[in-house]
């Protein structure tokens, strides 16, 4: 491509040269990606859109900040030794975290089997390759939940052969401890539909010496909880590095006590013959993830979450203005911590149900994806680029004015 050509091929491209609103910003539209001369999805005919549902795992989550592409596209182009990486990269954000050691998993799920692997094995490399064979082997079976905690995701934690000893009250769980007890798991987007709350958790952990561990995925921001959990006194703490810290969507962290983390690593590669060979994450991702965090600390949350909300209620006016709309916005206080529009129908004066006005938005030029069940359609801005509130809210009220009874 020649320069005049590159030019205006950026010109035209709308998400090119898009300003950084509340650090939002397309990491597809890097000059980069522009100088190779190659639209990838559009060579292969992958539908792209834009992402006016959330940071969903099967939406690909999240897009990376520009300081973040730029620490991969370093990172790929130098060796250095797996470990070596680690240990630095786990120093630094264990300082940021104030953790006491650190380490990139291929995700929050990665993080909660391999720190549960720690628990497991201890430093033991025998027991390592053992896992997830625990009967006969000296280690422990049972991790303590509480019911209003049991989600799939456990499905991490049993992964390494543990089964999980469901419990709601204080006296239950202190019945439920025993010699096989290897952990008590704590799950924060449900805290509040649990009758035992966190400190308490920690501290029960503490009197029988059990380890506690916590499962924080979704739960940024507040940017304080990056932290809150590691001072509280959890042994181990995992969240996603796909969500809203924008790191590269398979990568995560496991967070928590010096030795635990140590022997998490043994299960992890470069080693081999252990249950986390295939839960390997590279330089670029471990790299990424550093300054992912990092600029997830530095921005200023308070003016993205105005950004945010002034984003969803240009969306919220376009759709108020059709008859037969109702919405509300609300922030959840647990999880996905994020301005979240909720639009509902009335039937009378609306012809088509939630999920046909959802098709019809996804099908549409451009394809804008939301969420929602069958009769409302959910919509939060944190994955909205600059200008694409506009086209939502365009789009959804020609969408809802062609659905008029
Ligand atoms: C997203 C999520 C996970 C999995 O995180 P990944 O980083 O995708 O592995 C685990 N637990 C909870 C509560 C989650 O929301």
């Amino acid at each position: 491509m020649k320069r005049r050509d590159l030019l205006k091929y950026i010109s035209i491209t709308p998400l090119a040269g898009a300003s950084i609103v509340g650090g939002i910003t397309s990491a597809n539209a890097t000059p980069l990606a522009v100088a190779a001369g190659r639209d990838l999805f559009a060579e292969l005919g992958v539908r792209t859109f834009i992402n006016a549902a959330g940071t969903y795992t099967a939406m690909t989550a999240t897009l990376m900040r520009p300081a973040t592409v730029e620490a991969i596209r370093q990172a790929s182009h130098k060796f250095c030794m797996l470990d070596e990486i680690q240990d630095k990269v786990g120093e630094r954000l264990a300082e940021i975290t104030k953790a006491e050691s650190v380490v990139v998993t291929s995700g929050a799920f990665a993080a909660l089997t391999l720190g549960m692997a720690g628990i497991l094995t201890g430093l033991d490399p025998v027991k390592v390759k053992q896992l997830p064979k625990l009967e006969g082997t000296g280690m422990k079976t049972e991790v303590i939940c509480q019911k209003a905690h049991a989600i799939g995701y456990n499905q991490a934690l049993t992964n390494t052969g543990v089964k999980v000893i469901m419990i709601e009250t204080v006296e239950e769980l202190k019945n439920a401890i025993n010699k096989n007890t290897a952990a008590m798991h704590f799950l924060h987007v449900q805290s509040d539909k649990g009758k035992i709350q966190h400190e308490e958790w920690v501290a029960i952990g503490k009197q029988y010496g059990i380890p506690t561990t916590i499962d924080i995925a979704a739960d940024v921001p507040p940017v304080s909880n990056l932290w809150r959990f590691n001072e509280m006194g959890f042994d181990f703490v995992a969240i996603s590095g796909g969500k809203a810290l924008r790191g590269p969507q398979s990568a995560g962290l496991l967070m928590g006590k010096k030795d635990l983390i140590k022997a998490a690593r043994l299960s992890m590669p470069p080693r081999g013959e252990t249950i986390g060979r295939g839960m390997k994450v590279n330089k670029e991702e471990i790299l990424g993830m550093l300054v992912a965090v990092e600029e997830f600390v530095k921005i200023d949350h308070d003016a993205e979450a105005l950004v945010f909300l002034e984003r969803i209620k240009k969306i919220q006016a376009a759709a108020m203005s059709v008859p037969g709309v109702s919405t509300t916005i609300t922030t959840p206080v647990l999880g996905n911590v994020t301005p979240t529009l909720n639009i509902t129908f009335d039937y009378s004066k609306i012809s088509k149900t939630g999920e046909a006005l959802k098709l019809e938005l996804r099908n549409g030029n451009p394809s804008i994806e939301v969420v929602g069940g069958k009769d409302n359609i959910g919509i939060t801005a944190w994955s909205l680029q600059e200008g694409e509130d506009k086209i939502v809210a365009k789009r959804l009220k020609e969408i809802l004015e062609g659905a008029k009874v």
